[in-house]
């Protein structure tokens, strides 16, 4: 699994399309589109998943997300997890600047499993003002995925 979009602590980094530099869209921004830093071309929405690198980051995001924020709980070795991806990849898109969709490699970063609770995976999250609201498991097409961000 590979998404375009990246996170650090301030934000998440967004590719230019048209000259390739990073920009760092701020949490805070998330439902605005910004211009390139450097050519000034528009930059999209995040209407891809994206993928946590840290505990750090993930304790970022939830606390500074404008826009509810969908955890998919993953592994590379999971089955259902590779049956959920491809239709979390279709809500983003729906729900560019709407809702932020994230990925957390359980094996990467156990600690967020093991504060969380997650015992079988993939596993939702649903986050709304840093808060956690619902949770759901097991893959499910992306018409499931949405009406879970609308409950
Ligand atoms: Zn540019």
């Amino acid at each position: 699994m590979s998404s375009i979009f990246t996170a650090d602590l301030k934000g998440i980094v967004v590719p230019c399309p048209a000259c390739g530099q990073k920009n760092r869209l701020p949490y805070e921004r998330l439902a605005a589109s910004g211009t390139c830093g450097k050519c000034e071309a528009s930059l999209p929405l995040v209407n891809a998943p994206v993928e946590i690198p840290s505990t750090a980051v993930f304790n970022a995001v939830i606390a500074a997300s404008p826009l509810p924020v969908l955890v998919d709980f993953w592994a590379e070795w999971c089955g259902p997890c590779k049956m959920l991806a491809p239709q979390l990849e279709r809500v983003a898109m729906q729900e560019a600047g709407l809702s932020l969709i994230v990925k957390v490699n359980t094996e990467a970063l156990p600690g967020l499993s093991a504060q969380y609770n997650i015992q079988g995976i993939p596993a939702l999250l649903l986050f709304r003002n840093g808060k956690l609201v619902a949770e759901q498991a097991g893959a499910q097409p992306a018409s499931a995925i949405r009406d879970f961000i609308y409950r």
